[in-house]
């Protein structure tokens, strides 16, 4: 039994039956398409070099999971770093909702990886295997045979290359490097992940593709709260195009002349005169497609281009202020002051005070000895010495089993101390000292701690 049809099409990636619909579009050269190459590649080598530039000794970006120390632009970042990691990436949110309220979705038409890679890596390497779009298509209906095949094998290499060094950005160059010259059996866990990733890219430009951006990506799905009528999109001129009709332009018609090559040129496989749509990337092969027919026609060029609906619907004048682009920037500007803030302020060491295991206080006679344990993380790139001691009024006696306390780079250690003072300082159950903190590059942490003691005074 054939299965129900659809009464129309309700994903470009979809046959009315349900079957997926493959999009093969059709290349047209322009100068947005060179802009965008010329962006790809910079972006792909990019991608490529960054985890071998070095600041100083450091790598420019190293996510060390495994160790949970993060270095970005020189600077090593540890979890207790959280306000600032959260500052980040709400600066990083704010950034993206601004762009896109001014820009669009330009994101995802020139730096998305997903199209970055798709339309100027993985395309080329099918054209250079496949031919043309109509030559792809007959592969589709024959299978594709060696020639599929071959290009099938480029891809998976392709793919693994990828993913080392997608991995390198997590263990570096140099352990990257040693890896690949041993057995992977002395290294299966990131060996396993490199097997995954390579699986997942693999699949994705082999055969998910566009429906990453049409069915799989949230950031299309949230675009239609981001944008106003005044951001910048890719559209089509409809009042300057309609009446469209097939044939030579002809008074009393629109410019269009339902050539469909702009839908041939969509790697969504949509038709931009239908409108703004969820699938649009905004990546302008569509515009650089109708440019090369306009002049053809001998008509204006920019029946597709650049613009924001309210200008291509009315041919209103551009309106670059409005309050959303004027907020988000503020805004931001406001997280990246407090991030420049408390990034200056961010000391080389983090010490926390904790009550010790046991007992709260032991007496003997008239001492009364409260038990501590100091945290030192050590958030430096070399190992330090740190000193502690105890200020207090009347003074208290501090012994400490190791001080002053080693800890290497990036490390964190806890040692157990005791503070004596006399039963009369108490008042309340508890009295007031300084757990003070220093090392030998002048660092000075005063910890506040309330010491527990006995509540009442011996008679
Ligand atoms: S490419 Fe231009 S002229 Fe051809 S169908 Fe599209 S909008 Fe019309
Ligand atoms: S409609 Fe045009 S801009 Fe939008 S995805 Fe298709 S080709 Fe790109």
């Amino acid at each position: 039994m054939s299965p129900p049809l659809a009464p129309e099409r309700v994903l470009p990636t979809l046959n009315v039956d349900g079957t997926r619909r493959r999009i093969r579009p059709r290349l047209y050269q322009g100068p947005r398409l060179t802009a965008r190459r010329r962006t790809a590649w910079a972006l792909m080598v990019l991608f490529a070099v960054a985890p071998w530039i070095r600041i100083g000794q450091k790598p420019l970006i190293l996510l060390d999971v495994e160790h949970r120390e993060f270095t970005l632009g020189g600077g090593t970042f540890l979890p207790t770093d959280g306000v600032l990691l959260m500052l980040l990436l709400l600066a990083i949110f704010v950034g993206i909702i601004w762009t896109t309220a001014l820009v669009g979705r330009a994101w995802c038409g020139w730096a998305c990886p997903q199209t970055v890679y798709m339309e100027f890596l993985f395309r080329p390497i099918e054209r250079l295997f496949e031919g043309s779009r109509e030559n792809q298509m007959r592969l589709d209906k024959s299978g594709g045979g060696l020639r599929r095949l071959a290009k099938n094998a480029v891809f998976f290499v392709v793919a693994f290359l990828l993913a080392n060094v997608f991995l390198s950005y997590f263990v570096g160059t140099k352990t990257l490097l040693r890896w690949m010259t041993q057995s992977p059996l002395e290294h299966w866990s990131p060996f396993s992940i490199v097997a995954v990733t390579t699986g997942l890219v693999f699949f994705d430009f082999a055969y998910f593709r566009e429906q990453m951006c049409t069915v799989a990506c949230p950031y299309a799905r949230i675009q239609s709260v981001l944008l106003d009528r005044r951001s910048l999109l890719v559209g089509y001129d409809g009042p300057r195009g309609e009446p469209r009709a097939k044939g030579k332009p002809a008074p009393g018609r629109g410019d269009c002349i339902d050539c469909g090559a702009c839908v041939a040129a969509c790697p969504t496989g949509i038709d931009i005169r239908d409108g703004l749509q969820l699938e649009c990337i905004a990546c302008a092969q569509c515009a650089d497609a109708c440019d090369g027919i306009m002049t053809k026609i001998e008509k204006p060029l920019g029946l597709i281009r650049y613009g924001s609906q309210a200008t291509l619907e009315s041919h209103a004048p551009p309106k670059l202020v409005r309050p959303r682009v004027v907020i988000y920037p503020i805004l931001l500007a406001a997280l990246l002051a407090a991030l420049a803030v408390l990034g200056a302020d961010r000391k080389n060491a983090e010490i926390t005070v904790l009550r010790g295991i046991g007992a709260p206080f032991t007496t003997d006679g008239e001492l009364v000895t409260g038990e501590l344990r100091v945290k030192v993380q050590n958030r430096s790139d070399t190992s330090e010495r740190y000193t502690l001691s105890i200020v207090a009024t009347p003074p208290v006696r501090l012994v400490a089993p190791e001080n002053p306390l080693d800890v290497a780079a990036f490390a964190q250690r806890t040692t157990a101390v005791f503070v004596v003072a006399e039963r009369s300082s108490f008042l309340g159950g508890g009295r007031a000292v300084t757990v003070h903190v220093t090392d030998s590059r002048g660092l000075a942490i005063d910890v506040p701690y309330r010491l527990v003691g006995p509540s009442e005074m011996k008679p």
